[in-house]
C-alpha cells in the first residue's frame, strides 16, 4: 500500500469567512464569471473532523450547504442560494485540504475530497497507474466530475462515475455512510452521480488500471454540403473509430449577408492502443480543448490519460460559451445530428439583432474555428447508475446500449452579456423540440432546462433517487432552486418562493 496526506495537512485551519455575527458574505463565480451568489460564507474544513462538526452545528439551523468542486460548470448546479434571500444562512463548502490518498495492491485507490484530476493524474502515473477515461481537459476536482457523469468519448468506455467503486458520505445531519460495490451496489448506482444533493463526498475509491499508451490522430475531412448526407457520414465514422470525437460542423456569421453558414469539413480526433513510448507529447497541442489547432493533420503518443485529457492550461478560451451537451442513443445519431444542426441553422433571423460589431479577438479566441457556433459528436458506454444521462433504463431490448453526445457551444463576441442570455434562452428550446423524438438527456454540469416531467421519463428511477435524498437531506440544506425545480423536489419548493 502507498499512502499520501497533504504536507501541510494538519497545520491548515479550517477558514470560515466570518460575517458581522460574524460572517463576512462570499461571492461565488463559475469559471466563466456568468453564473454566481453570494453565500453567507464559505467553509473550508482543515479535515474531516472539522467538516462533521460544521455540518452537525448547521442541522439544527437548517444552513443551506453547497460542496463546490472547481465551479467548471455552465449551470446552476454549484449555485447557492443568496444570502438574504430566504431565512437561512447559506454556506459554500471546498473539500480543498481533504488531500489523503492510499493506493492499494489491488490498483484501488481510496482518496479525500479534495484531490483535482490535475493533481490525481500524475500522482496515479508515478504510482503506474491510470483511470479508464476522462473528459478533454483536468481541471476539475475528481468529485465534481464524477459525480455529474463527466464523460470523454469511447463506444466502450464509460464516465468517470463507473470508475467508483466506494464512496464515504456526509449527510446533513453530521453522519458518514460508506457505500460500496461489494455491499451496497444498488446505493453506489445512486450515489456515483450525487450532483452534490445526496450529501458531500468526503471520500472516493476508484479502481485503477496499469498504465498504457494510446497514438492519438488528428485528421481534417470534408464533409457533404448536404446536412443529411454530413450527419450519415458522422455516423459512419462513429461505427467506425471506437474512440472518436468529431469536431465539426461549424455554423459561421456572414456580416454581409447576415445569416449563418454552414462549415462542413470535420476534425475526426481518433485513439489507438499503440506499443510507441518513445515521445510522450499529446499535452503540447490538442484542438478538442479550445487550445490547439484543428485544421491540421498530425499524430502523437502519449499515456493513455494525457494522450486524452489536457491540464488547466489548456482552458484557453477566456470569452463566454452557452454550450449544452445531449446524449442520446447512437442508432439515432444521424437523424438527430441532422436535426439539431438544421434547427440552429435556421435561427439566423433571430440573431441579426444581436451581432455586433466586435467579433472575438485573436487572442481570445483559443481554438476554436468559429466565432459562432461549434458542434462536438462524442461517444460513450451507457451504465445504470440512476441520474446518469447515459443510464439504460428506458432503453428498448435491442439498444445497443452505446450512446453519442451532441455537444452545442455557441459563443458570443467577448464579454457580451445580451448574446449570451439570448443563446442561453435558444438553448432551451432543444429538449422540447428533439427530448422525447430522440430520447435526449442533457449534461448534469452544462446547460440543463428540463423539468420534473422530463427527469421522470430519462431518469425512471429519480423517485427512489429522491427518497435517498430525503434520508440524506431532510431539512433541503443540499438543495438549490435549479435542483428543486428540474428534479421536482416538491418539499423543498417553499424554500425559494
Ligand atoms: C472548459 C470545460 C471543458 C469541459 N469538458 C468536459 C468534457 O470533456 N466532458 C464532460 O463530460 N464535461 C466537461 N465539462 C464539464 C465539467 O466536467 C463538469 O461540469 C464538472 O462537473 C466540473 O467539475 P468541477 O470540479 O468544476 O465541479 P463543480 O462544477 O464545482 O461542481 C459540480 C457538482 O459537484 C458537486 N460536488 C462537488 N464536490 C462535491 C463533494 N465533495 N461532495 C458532493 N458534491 C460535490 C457540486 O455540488 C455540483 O453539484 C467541461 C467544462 C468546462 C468548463
Amino acid at each position: 500500500m502507498v499512502g499520501f496526506s497533504s504536507s501541510l495537512g494538519t497545520a491548515f485551519l479550517s477558514l470560515l469567512a466570518l460575517n458581522g455575527l460574524g460572517a463576512l458574505a462570499h461571492r461565488w463565480f463559475n469559471w466563466q464569471f456568468d453564473i454566481t451568489c453570494e453565500a453567507t460564507g464559505y467553509f473550508v474544513p482543515g479535515n474531516e473532523a472539522d467538516l462533521v462538526e460544521f455540518v452537525r452545528t448547521q442541522y439544527p439551523q437548517k444552513t443551506l450547504l453547497k460542496p463546490v468542486g472547481n465551479g467548471h460548470g455552465f449551470g446552476n448546479l454549484t449555485t447557492c442560494v443568496n444570502d438574504g434571500e430566504s431565512n437561512r444562512d447559506s454556506y459554500i463548502l471546498s473539500l480543498t485540504n481533504l488531500k489523503h490518498l492510499e493506493i492499494f495492491e489491488n490498483k484501488t485507490v481510496t482518496f479525500g475530497g479534495g484531490w483535482d484530476l490535475i493533481d490525481l493524474i500524475p500522482t496515479l502515473e508515478e504510482n503506474g497507474l491510470q483511470v479508464a477515461n476522462l473528459g478533454s481537459e483536468m481541471v476539475q476536482n475528481y468529485i465534481g466530475a464524477a459525480t455529474t457523469g463527466t464523460h470523454g468519448t469511447g463506444k466502450q468506455h464509460q464516465n468517470l462515475a463507473n470508475q467508483i467503486i466506494g464512496l464515504r458520505v456526509l449527510n446533513a445531519k453530521g453522519d458518514i455512510h460508506i457505500i460500496s460495490q461489494e455491499h451496497t451496489p444498488d446505493l453506489l448506482k445512486a450515489h456515483r452521480i450525487g450532483i452534490g444533493a445526496l450529501g458531500i463526498v468526503v471520500e472516493v475509491t476508484l479502481q485503477a488500471e496499469p498504465l498504457s499508451f494510446l497514438k492519438r490522430t488528428s485528421k481534417v475531412v470534408e464533409g457533404p454540403q448536404d446536412i443529411t448526407k454530413l450527419y450519415e457520414m458522422i455516423a459512419e465514422y462513429g461505427d467506425k473509430y471506437e474512440q472518436v470525437n468529431i469536431i465539426g460542423p461549424n455554423l459561421d456569421w456572414n456580416v454581409t449577408t447576415e445569416e449563418l453558414v454552414p462549415r462542413t469539413s470535420l476534425t475526426l480526433v481518433y485513439w489507438e492502443e499503440t506499443d510507441y513510448t518513445g515521445a510522450p507529447n499529446c499535452s503540447v497541442d490538442f484542438c478538442a480543448n479550445d487550445c490547439g489547432r484543428c485544421d491540421r493533420d498530425y499524430v502523437c503518443y502519449d499515456y493513455n490519460n494525457y494522450a486524452i485529457a489536457t491540464p488547466p492550461a489548456g482552458i484557453c478560451y477566456r470569452g463566454f460559451m452557452g454550450q449544452f451537451e445531449h446524449f442520446f442513443p447512437i442508432e439515432n445519431l444521424a437523424e438527430a445530428g441532422r436535426d439539431y444542426f438544421n434547427y440552429a441553422l435556421s435561427q439566423s433571423d433571430r440573431m441579426k439583432p444581436y451581432q455586433l460589431d466586435n467579433p472575438i479577438e485573436e487572442g481570445l479566441h483559443g481554438g476554436y474555428l468559429s466565432d459562432d457556433v461549434t458542434v462536438i459528436t462524442r461517444f460513450i458506454k451507457g451504465d445504470d447508475n440512476w441520474l446518469s444521462p447515459v443510464n439504460k433504463d428506458n432503453l428498448p431490448a435491442n439498444a445497443s446500449g452505446i450512446f453519442a453526445t451532441l455537444e452545442y457551444s455557441w459563443i458570443p463576441s467577448y464579454n457580451n452579456y445580451t448574446l449570451q442570455w439570448f443563446y442561453q434562452d435558444l438553448l432551451k428550446e432543444f429538449i422540447p423540440v428533439f427530448g422525447e423524438k430522440y430520447n435526449v438527456r442533457p449534461h448534469w454540469n452544462k446547460m440543463l432546462f428540463n423539468n420534473e416531467t422530463y427527469a421522470s421519463t430519462i431518469y425512471p428511477k429519480i423517485n427512489s433517487w429522491l427518497d435517498i435524498q430525503e434520508q440524506m437531506d431532510p431539512h433541503c440544506q443540499f438543495v438549490n432552486e435549479f435542483l428543486a425545480e428540474s428534479l421536482g423536489i416538491e418539499r423543498c419548493m417553499s424554500l425559494f418562493q
